[in-house]
């Protein structure tokens, strides 16, 4: 017996005195708090990180890790990447594919589903603050209906002229469909129209990074005596992106706005005693091409955290694995199975690098991989 005693204390050493010497590690988190900076470009912010402007981003990144995320499916865009990184799924699964082909993401299939499905819709507080609202945040439910119908409402919308989102492109909202000879509008829904369902806040385009920050500050003394997850979306570095170009002094303006917001949120974390229990991830749905207004190719993110566990470089889709394993769900039972791996564990499939000059995100599947493995829900 004295033998095997030994040897479990060999083993509790070996185990527990490199994970204690790693200090500060949340063993197991009470909160996440998933932070966006909308169109952060990886080599951007090392720039910027290099010259000390973003004390937040760094201050997570020396407790936890700074690793590379690359964009390997689905378009380098706002819908593609954030519906990719709050699922963990390709776009095969949830069917959005980019801003302009996407339909609502299937029932259960987000973190925030997922988290109130296992921790009980009134024991677990979801919630996400918006700064976006075309693209990411907007909840239109999927509809069809006749063409004529159509047509006879349209004429209340004109006259209200919809605020310019800088990037958000022409907005589609449905396509023409006809059975039977008579023409249908069809409208698949946004991304998020199911999603935001689960949660207790969905608030969105409220555009600038201080109304962000502000409301994602009140929501944390709101709701600081239940376990939560929050999505703080940021959307500052994209606009500023659009409008003066990625190498502009405005760009590099809305990454240090991002990363003062960021602090305060810690700031406040801290204040209400959490943030020992909370670990935060700042990451980006996308890049921004080099000198350029625009990410049609902006394959190369980041994901920053205070999370020690995180140990290596992934991939949009590792995201959501990442925040369901950290909080315990077994992610073997998920159906259909997650795309991504959590980045606290080695990769059991390829950590896939996006090529450098790709014009566009492969799809997994198509071309030498044979047909997609999941069908599109
Ligand atoms: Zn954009």
């Amino acid at each position: 017996m004295r033998g095997v005693w030994r040897w479990r204390m060999v083993v509790a050493l070996v185990v527990l005195v490199p994970l204690a010497a790693r200090g500060g590690a949340v063993e197991k988190p009470r909160n996440i708090i998933l932070i966006g900076w909308d169109g952060a470009q990886r080599n951007h912010v090392h720039e910027c990180l290099d010259r000390g402007e973003l004390p937040a981003l760094k201050l997570l990144s020396e407790e936890g890790a700074l690793v590379d995320i690359d964009v390997i499916t689905g378009a380098t865009d706002t819908k593609a990447g954030w519906s990719q990184i709050l699922t963990g799924y390709h776009p095969q699964v949830t069917g959005v594919y980019s801003n302009g082909r996407y339909h609502d993401v299937a029932e259960g299939y987000s973190v925030f589903e997922r988290l109130k499905k296992q921790f009980g819709p009134d024991q677990f507080v979801c919630a996400a603050v918006i700064g976006k609202s075309g693209h990411c945040g907007e909840i239109k439910p999927p509809f069809r209906k006749p063409l004529a119908d159509a047509e006879k409402e349209e004429p209340a919308a004109k006259g209200k002229k919809a605020a310019r989102q800088p990037g958000a492109g022409k907005r589609k909202v449905g396509k023409v469909e006809e059975e039977n000879g008579v023409k249908f509008l069809v409208f698949g829904g946004s991304p998020y129209y199911t999603m935001h369902k689960s949660c207790d806040v969905w608030d969105y385009g409220l555009v600038l990074n201080e109304k962000v920050g502000s409301r994602a500050i009140q929501l944390l003394d709101q709701y600081k005596d239940k376990p939560f997850f929050f999505f703080v979306h940021f959307a500052e570095v994209d606009h500023s992106g659009h409008k003066h170009g990625e190498n502009s002094k405005e760009y590099n303006d809305a990454l240090i706005s991002s990363d003062a917001w960021t602090g305060k949120i810690v700031a406040k974390l801290k204040e209400l005693g959490l943030y020992d229990k909370t670990l935060v991830y700042v990451t980006a749905d996308h890049g921004f091409n080099e000198g350029q207004t625009n990410h049609r190719y902006a394959p190369y993110v980041f994901l920053g955290t205070n999370d020690p566990e995180v140990r290596r470089a992934g991939m949009r889709q590792d995201i959501t694995p990442t925040i369901l394993a950290r909080f315990g769900l077994d992610l073997a039972g998920i159906q259909p199975p997650l795309d991504g791996e959590p980045l606290i564990q080695p990769a059991t499939k390829p950590v896939q690098k996006a090529p450098e000059k790709g014009g566009r995100a492969k799809e997994p599947g198509k071309g030498k991989g044979g047909r997609a493995k999941k069908k599109a829900a």
